[in-house]
């Protein structure tokens, strides 16, 4: 089936829907998305989105531009980031009259509380400046997006599964998507394509992130000989639930949680002596797992515990009910009574699709832009995160690049017309389709991707060596192997999510292979990216960022440099 539009976004998360509101207010915008819009993973973010408001105590949107750019131990483009915190007052209030319920001060204003390594006075103490909504500020942004885009006349195509992004001639014109439930292929023409498709977790094991969070449109856009940027840093989160991996939010240690080791020490103290659990993400979770390492896990065991209980019920009630009821539900701990167990969960894909700031893709390193192909959220590098993202950043991010992008592709489409996709894109899409459901090999993807997902946890998480990288790449092409030789048992095509798991586990292996290599070619250590090898930043060498290419069957890197307007890099303490 053929479909016309002007636009066309892939991904129904916050960056998705944000686009599709300014987009559509210049032509017909469609959203595509493998989930019902509203079960994208932003509808899962709990602790806040980062603003100046100062409605709590002072703050300004320069200190949260430092905290930013220190936090990206200096990697983060500052151009980038200097138009996001000054765009992020603005952009929670018009939140709020989109209909975002925020929780309250008791004056009636929008509340705020602490996240890691937001601080006033740059770098003095813990600022409150993540604005929230309980611990539902996702969902709550999520579902008001979704009832201004429906109500402006975005048509949304959920379940299609994107599998191809045509790009020629350095245009794109359109996407290639299969309808889950009847598992027919549609053509879906366009001048503008901008792809917001969420992250990545799911390559690793421990991970925070949602099931469908496997990165599919990098994996296409990778093979189509685009670029990937910075994708050897990943962020884990400190404080994912031990043995599970689900999110417990930083806001826990914002309104007042705190770690504790198995010697009832408050290790932070030590490693973070100014702000102590509300260091930045990397910097937390490499303390936890030392602490571990050394013996000072909770009985000596693989976890830390972390101690809500100053916070009092109350509040806990009020302000976190959520992450209460997880830790009841599947640890059968009640945060107000007792510790809970937690270790770090890999949470967020720092690197992605290169753009610039008004979300187009760039080819590569000199800044040649992809006619018509825009990219924001957690897929897109930007790059305001740089090595390491700081919590709230991100639902800024998506909201305030995803808006530019929508307002970009608005001009853009005014100039253009618009052309059919080339037939033979549905042809190679059926011809994917059919391969996969006549594979009758011996593995299953389930297997397969567990056994991906395992070495990248051992060899290429929070600390990496050499030897490891050399190790895990080495193993690559044999889950590669395996994943091109499975069991499809149901080759019908309704509903048929074994076709959908294999697609998504070719999309894993292609990212976990970028990933390692790119870890293993950055012979330094930065933000999220420790090499026990190269334990030290290096900002002669190593001040840019990384372009992976795919070149024949291997990968080809170069470098771009990071752009510094404002915070010369320093040494990072906190
Ligand atoms: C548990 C958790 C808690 C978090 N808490 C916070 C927080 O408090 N504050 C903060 O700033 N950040 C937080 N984050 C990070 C933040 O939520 C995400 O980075 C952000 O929401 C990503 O939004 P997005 O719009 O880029 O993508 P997503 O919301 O992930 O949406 C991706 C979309 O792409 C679609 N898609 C993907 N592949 C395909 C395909 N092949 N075909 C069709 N559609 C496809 C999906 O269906 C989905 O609609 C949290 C993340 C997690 C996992």
């Amino acid at each position: 089936m053929n479909h016309h539009f002007d636009t066309v976004i892939i991904g129904s998360g916050l960056a998705g829907l944000r686009a599709a509101i300014e987009a559509v207010r210049h032509g017909p915008v469609a959203v595509l998305t493998k989930l019902y819009p509203t079960r994208s993973h932003s509808t899962a973010a709990q602790g806040g989105i980062g603003a100046a408001l100062g409605n709590e105590e002072p703050d300004s949107p320069d200190w949260h531009f430092y905290d930013t750019v220190k936090g990206s131990d200096y990697l983060g483009d500052q151009d980038a980031i200097e138009i996001m915190c000054n765009d992020a007052i603005r952009t929670v209030i018009e939140l709020e009259h989109m209909g975002v319920p925020f929780s309250r001060t008791p004056d009636g204003r929008i509340a705020q509380r602490r996240f890691g390594g937001h601080t006033r006075d740059f770098g003095k103490a813990p600022v409150r400046r993540a604005c929230y909504s309980a611990d539902r500020t996702g969902h709550a942004i999520l579902f008001a997006l979704f009832e201004q885009a429906r109500h402006l006349g975005v048509k949304f195509f959920a379940e299609f599964h994107v599998l191809d992004i045509p790009v020629a001639d350095g245009a794109c014109r359109g996407v290639v998507a299969v309808e889950m439930r009847s598992g027919v292929v549609h053509a879906f023409s366009a001048k503008a394509v901008l792809v917001a498709s969420g992250g990545y977790g799911r390559v690793f094991k421990t991970t925070s992130n949602a099931a469908a969070s496997t990165g599919d449109c990098l994996g296409i856009l990778f093979r189509a000989r685009i670029p990937l940027q910075d994708m050897e840093f990943f962020q884990f989160h400190p404080t994912g639930l031990h043995g599970l991996g689900i999110l417990l939010t930083e806001g826990a240690r914002g309104e007042g949680g705190i770690l504790v080791n198995g010697e009832d020490e408050r290790f932070m103290e030590r490693y973070a002596p100014t702000i102590k659990d509300l260091a930045p993400r990397d910097m937390v979770a490499r303390s936890i797992l030392t602490e571990i390492m050394q013996g000072r896990g909770i009985g000596g065991g693989d976890y830390v515990h972390l101690d809500m209980r100053s916070i009092g019920r109350d509040v806990i009630e009020k302000r976190l009910p959520d992450i209460a009821s997880f830790c009841r539900v599947y640890m059968g701990v009640d945060p107000s009574d007792a510790p809970v167990p937690v270790c770090p969960t890999a949470h967020y894909a720092m690197g992605g699709v290169p753009t610039d700031i008004d979300g187009r893709v760039l080819a590569d390193e000199t800044g040649r832009v992809i006619h018509g192909l825009y990219a924001a959220g957690e897929c897109a590098c930007v790059s305001v995160h740089g090595a390491n993202r700081l919590g709230c950043n991100s639902l800024l991010d998506t909201v305030v690049f995803g808006r530019r992008a929508g307002i970009a592709i608005g001009e853009f489409i005014g100039n253009i017309d618009l052309h059919d996709l080339p037939a033979d894109a549905i042809q190679a899409a059926e011809a994917d389709i059919e391969t996969i459901l006549a594979s009758r090999g011996d593995e299953s993807s389930e297997t397969v991707r567990l056994d991906l997902a395992r070495l990248m946890m051992e060899h290429c998480s929070v600390f990496r060596t050499d030897a490891g990288l050399r190790c895990l790449i080495a193993k690559l092409p044999e889950i590669r192997e395996r994943a091109g030789n499975l069991a499809v048992v149901n080759s019908g095509r309704r509903f048929n999510t074994e076709l959908y798991d294999a697609v998504e586990l070719r999309h894993l292996v292609d990212l976990a292979e970028v990933i390692a290599a790119s870890a293993l070619q950055r012979a330094e250590s930065r933000g999220a990216h420790y090499r026990e090898d190269f334990s030290h930043r290096d900002d002669a060498n190593w001040l840019k960022h990384t372009l992976a290419f795919r070149s024949g069957d291997g990968l080809e890197f170069r470098h771009k440099p990071v752009v510094v307007t404002r915070f010369e890099p320093k040494e990072r303490t906190y």
